[in-house]
């Protein structure tokens, strides 16, 4: 039997609240997936990235802005009869969001942005300076659809 998917907010933000990192899957003008690790903020239901200019998946992101973001923690291999493979799986906490990106680009709104990324990993706020945050590229999900799964939780 699968086990169900839930969409309350406050689960859903303990599991993202524990991942130190994310991962972004993009499709390109071919179809083709392309999937990297990424550190993110969350806060009030929005997940906040930032880059540097360039590279492929700014590529991607300008022709297709669909995303599909996975969180997982909370690993735990079990089994329920060691000898046997089949009986092995993993306990997790996971979330799966998707929506389409935008990019912010307003000087105040991008060093916000900073901020909650930063709060996450650091617990604080900084200051930057403008040609800091005038190189970095900040890009925001406010999911269209988000689900948590949970295994042996
Ligand atoms: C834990 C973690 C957190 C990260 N957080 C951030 C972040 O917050 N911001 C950020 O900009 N980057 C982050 N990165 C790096 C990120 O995964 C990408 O490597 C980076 O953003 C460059 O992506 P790109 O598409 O511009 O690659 P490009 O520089 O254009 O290179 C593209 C080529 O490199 C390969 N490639 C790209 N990324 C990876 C990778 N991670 N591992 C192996 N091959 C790769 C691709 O398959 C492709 O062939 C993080 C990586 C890790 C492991």
């Amino acid at each position: 039997m699968k086990n169900p998917v839930f969409t309350n907010p406050e689960r859903i933000k303990h599991i993202i609240d524990k991942c130190d990192t994310c991962y972004i899957g993009l499709s390109d003008k071919n179809n083709t997936p392309y999937v990297i690790p990424f550190n993110f903020g969350f806060e009030d239901g929005i997940i906040y990235f930032h880059t540097g200019p360039g590279g492929k998946k700014l590529d991607i992101l300008q022709t297709n802005p669909n995303i599909s973001v996975c969180f997982s923690t909370d690993h735990k291999l079990f089994f329920r009869n060691e000898p046997v493979a089949c009986s092995y799986g993993m306990y997790y906490r996971s979330v799966v969001a998707s929506g389409k990106v935008e990019f912010v680009e307003d000087y105040d709104e991008k060093i916000k942005c900073m901020n909650i990324i930063m709060r996450k990993y650091t617990g604080k706020d900084f200051p930057y300076n403008a040609p800091a945050i005038n190189n970095l590229v900040i890009f925001k999900l406010l999911p269209e659809i988000i689900e948590g799964k949970e295994l042996g939780y």
